[in-house]
């Protein structure tokens, strides 16, 4: 049993993930709310739902941030954790594959797509069971990722006991050290009736209640005959049991394809939502710019020039500088990464999706707005354009301070990167600036730390694949 401060340490953590998974479910609600008033036409301040929009992600990020200390807690706390953090999976698809210990928060039934370089992505799901019977409290997947739903946190929570959390650790990280152990998972039966068992035995310890001690015996209880038929047919035939892909006591997904109507459909749904999002956003735009939205994207065969006099390429890695009175942030060079690191931060999604590297160095759109203010005919160049499809932004700074024509161009900038246009017009923000820049006191805006983003699979790409944002898994 952890001592009386350790056990609030976590309990408070849960609570605190328990609090900002309601503040991201509250965003949720609103932002749906305001979206489809506003799709029906209704009159509703679009700040509002901006707002909103920028609450969930900002909610997200705070949840995601907070589980993971919560988690890391639990398993601190209470003693538990897998044998080895990291190693190669054996069994399934991802045979040979590396992956590590690194819990995520599942809020819903989510499916991932793992892309594999040349082949066939392997789509995974997360399954979140709520019914009278079952809740999921964790599934490892996989590839390893072992995600805990919140329900997990949630119960614990309620109970006002952490072992509930510290148990369902436990439980996934018995599945992921028989993952990694060299004859990788043999059977479902096996599978729960280990990770229950073990429960059981550690109940104890970290002080289980009995209601979950009782549902783990019950587990037990109800494969041991599956498990003993196997270890007779084992005994008789002198073949060690291994459950066969197409028996129900097959342990992992079958076939890459075996959730590709889920994630499909899963996908769909997600895309409706940024669809509609997104065409918000460029009608609100419109409204105050004032300008036809459909104007703020360069037709494709658009021809650009570099900016008179002005050697864009070596911009790189210059310091910060002010030009007028715009403040460039340093331009750092972009580059290819020979390896993935090891902690990329990718900024918080409702569902996090694999990402294949290479990743390159992002710039600040903030940045490239205030180079066009700087000189309006750079516009039309086209590294500035290159620039603009993979610099990022953060839609909850506060750029009032910001010189006006930087304020207004970063602003239109970024509507039209939630709108998903993968360019911008040269002319329209060339005209926009010209008309913006008006003489204004220097202000100063400090650099932004450069950060990595994955960009589209090149002709460098690396046999590695970055899982949400976390995990690589090397391939051959
Ligand atoms: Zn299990």
């Amino acid at each position: 049993m952890p001592s009386p401060e350790n056990f609030n340490e976590v309990l408070s953590l849960i609570d605190e993930t328990a609090k900002y998974h309601d503040e991201w479910r509250k965003a949720q609600g609103e932002e749906r709310k305001l979206r489809h008033a506003l799709k029906k036409g209704r009159s509703i301040d679009y700040a509002m739902w901006e707002q909103s929009l920028a609450a969930i992600r900002t909610a997200r990020k705070d949840l995601d941030a907070s589980f993971e200390k919560t988690s890391a807690s639990a398993e601190k706390n209470f003693h538990v954790g897998p044998h080895s953090r990291n190693g190669k999976i054996h069994g399934g698809l991802f045979t040979g594959g590396r992956t590590h210990w690194n819990p995520i928060l599942g809020t819903e039934e989510t499916f991932f797509k793992v892309e594999r370089g040349k082949d066939s992505p392997i789509y995974l799901r997360f399954q979140k069971k709520e019914t009278a019977k079952e809740v999921t409290l964790g599934q490892l997947l996989d590839d390893g990722r072992v995600v805990i739903s919140i329900n997990a946190l949630q119960l614990a929570a309620k109970a006002r006991n952490p072992a509930i959390l510290a148990s369902t650790l436990e439980h996934e990280s018995v599945h992921f050290d028989r993952m990694l152990s060299q004859d990788g998972m043999v059977g479902h039966a096996q599978n729960e009736t280990a990770a229950y068992q073990r429960i059981i035995d550690i109940a104890g310890d970290i002080g289980l209640d009995a209601d979950h001690v009782a549902d783990a015996r019950s587990n037990v209880s109800s494969r041991l005959g599956d498990v003993n038929l196997q270890g007779w047919q084992s005994h008789f035939s002198g073949k060690p049991y291994r459950a066969q892909p197409g028996s129900k006591d097959y342990p992992y997904v079958p076939a890459p394809d075996s959730h590709l109507d889920g994630w499909s459909a899963y996908q769909g749904r997600l895309k409706a939502i940024e669809k509609d999002q997104n065409e918000l956003a460029l009608r609100i735009a419109a409204v105050r710019s004032g300008a036809d939205p459909w104007f703020l994207r360069d037709p494709p065969n658009a021809r650009r020039t570099p900016p008179p006099g002005a050697s864009i390429h070596d911009g790189c890695s210059t310091p910060g500088f002010m030009a007028g009175d715009v403040y460039m942030p340093p331009m750092p060079c972009a580059r290819i990464l020979p390896q993935p690191p090891a902690d990329v931060a990718i900024p918080a999604v409702p569902a996090p999706r694999p990402i294949l590297i290479p990743v390159r160095a992002s710039r600040p759109l903030l940045g490239l707005a205030g180079r066009i203010c700087a000189d309006p005919s750079a516009a039309h160049s086209q590294p500035f354009h290159d620039e603009y499809a993979f610099a990022w932004y953060d839609a909850t700074q506060d750029v009032s301070a910001l010189p006006k024509c930087q304020r207004e161009i970063y602003l239109v900038l970024v509507r039209i990167r939630q709108e998903g246009s993968p360019d911008f017009n040269s002319a329209y923000f060339q005209a926009m600036a010209e008309n913006l820049n008006l003489p204004q006191a220097p202000v100063f805006v400090p650099p932004a730390p450069e950060i990595d983003v994955p960009v589209r699979p090149g002709p460098a790409t690396r046999d590695c694949v970055l899982a949400d944002g976390r995990r690589c898994i090397r391939w051959r």
